[in-house]
């Protein structure tokens, strides 16, 4: 490893080891390419920045059914039961008053720590390498030399291709002065509790989340609670309306945590010269829900293979841009404005409730999803 002027010079270097920059690294080195991943935690996936529901194969490819022609990514989904923890086949949402509404759900209660660090080690069995404690601090433009220097606090690197897998605040792009990053950024704050015995996955709409809404994930013998609010509803602070959510249902907190959800859709572009943004850095979010970490595993497969591509001279590292907005961009699209609707109607607790009741079981399944909530929409 060089720590001396010299940067060390890399193939691929991929900012970031969550699910996104792992299943990229894992793509990449199969494909027989040298990756370095750098991380800046010291263990993989610690601390959880998520309320940790993994959606299964079946969900996923009903969300974005193009990836059902892909075999690696199927195959890629099959995680060990150790990783998946509890099967969640329920989701029900909550109005104000507590009218709830059930619907089928085929996802998984997990621990992230494990999750991601299950997707590390499979990178690491391909042969990609990861080095942990390691924070991209800044990018320095070599005009002279025609580069880009990647500075860390453990060396300086360069690199044919770059992937920012760095999450929410994409911080490859931010370093680079890039202005297309993932907006619409949602505070969240979650915990891990006990006392919760419900099997689903539960969400509740209204003041106990101004803007937003609260969510109950069991993980076994633990749940994760959480809560996002709307910028302007932060009047109370977070963790204040999280305690109060938990006491009024009976929850013992053991621990916290929090992130940032970008709800404002993709970026124009995932693909700013070298540099290819995936998952959450290319603002893959699903608006209306917050999940991203099934399009940032499927972001990472792509990045990887087009860069491949055009390693072997065969394409523009633009395809990548391309197979992104074919798979996913018209779902995200509706997600987004299933989202925008949500933000503009459901303003206090008597218009949510009644709009929720409009919608019923079939509207409120396609509003949390991709679909539009009504055909009309
Ligand atoms: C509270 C909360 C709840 C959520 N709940 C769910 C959910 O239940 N289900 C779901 O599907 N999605 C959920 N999401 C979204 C999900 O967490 C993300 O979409 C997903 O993790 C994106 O994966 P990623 O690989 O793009 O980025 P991340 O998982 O965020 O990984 C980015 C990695 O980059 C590293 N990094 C950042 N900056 C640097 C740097 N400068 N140098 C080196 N390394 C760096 C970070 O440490 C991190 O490991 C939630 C998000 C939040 C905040």
């Amino acid at each position: 490893m060089s720590k001396g002027s010299e940067p060390e010079h890399r193939e691929v270097l991929v900012v970031g080891s969550g699910p996104g920059g792992s299943t990229a690294a894992n793509r990449l080195a199969e494909l027989g390419m040298d990756v370095l991943v750098i991380e800046r935690r010291q263990t993989v996936g610690n601390p959880a920045q998520c309320g940790e529901c993994i959606p299964a194969w079946g969900e996923m490819s009903d969300a974005f059914p193009l990836i059902k022609k892909d075999p690696w990514l199927e195959g890629y989904w099959n995680f060990p039961d150790h990783v998946l923890g509890q099967y969640l086949e329920w989701m029900r949402l909550y109005t104000p008053s507590m009218k709830e509404y059930g619907f089928e759900l085929d996802c998984y209660g997990a621990h992230r720590l494990q999750f991601d660090g299950h997707l590390a080690d499979r990178a690491v069995s391909m042969g990609a390498e990861i080095r942990t404690s390691t924070e991209l601090r800044k990018v320095q433009n070599q005009r002279k030399l025609n580069r880009e220097v990647y500075r860390t606090n453990d060396g300086s690197f360069t690199a044919d291709y770059v992937i920012d897998a760095s999450g929410a605040l994409a911080h490859v792009g931010r370093l680079r002065g890039s202005e297309d990053r993932p907006g619409g950024q949602l505070p969240t704050i979650y915990c891990q509790v006990t006392g919760h015995d419900s099997d689903s996955f539960d969400i509740f709409m209204g003041s106990v989340a101004p803007g937003g809404y609260a969510w109950i994930i069991p993980k076994g013998d633990i749940a994760n609670v959480g809560i996002g609010v709307r910028y302007n509803h932060l009047d109370v602070p977070l963790k204040q309306r999280l305690d109060k959510f938990c006491d009024g249902l009976g929850l013992t907190i053991h621990s916290y945590g929090g992130g940032w959800i970008p709800l404002g859709g993709m970026v124009k572009s995932a693909v700013n010269d070298n540099v290819l943004s995936v998952g959450d850095a290319a603002g893959l979010v699903m608006p209306s829900n917050g999940g991203g970490i099934g399009q940032a595993i499927i972001s990472g497969k792509y990045a990887a293979e087009a860069i491949y591509e055009n390693k072997m001279g065969g394409s523009s590292l633009s395809d990548y841009d391309n197979i992104l907005k074919k798979t996913m961009a018209k779902q995200l699209r509706i997600s987004r404005r299933s989202k925008n609707l949500f933000w503009t109607f459901c303003r206090n607790d008597f218009s949510t409730e009644v709009a929720m009741r409009l919608l019923g079981t079939n509207g409120l399944r396609r509003a949390v999803d991709c679909r539009r909530p009504l055909i009309i929409i």
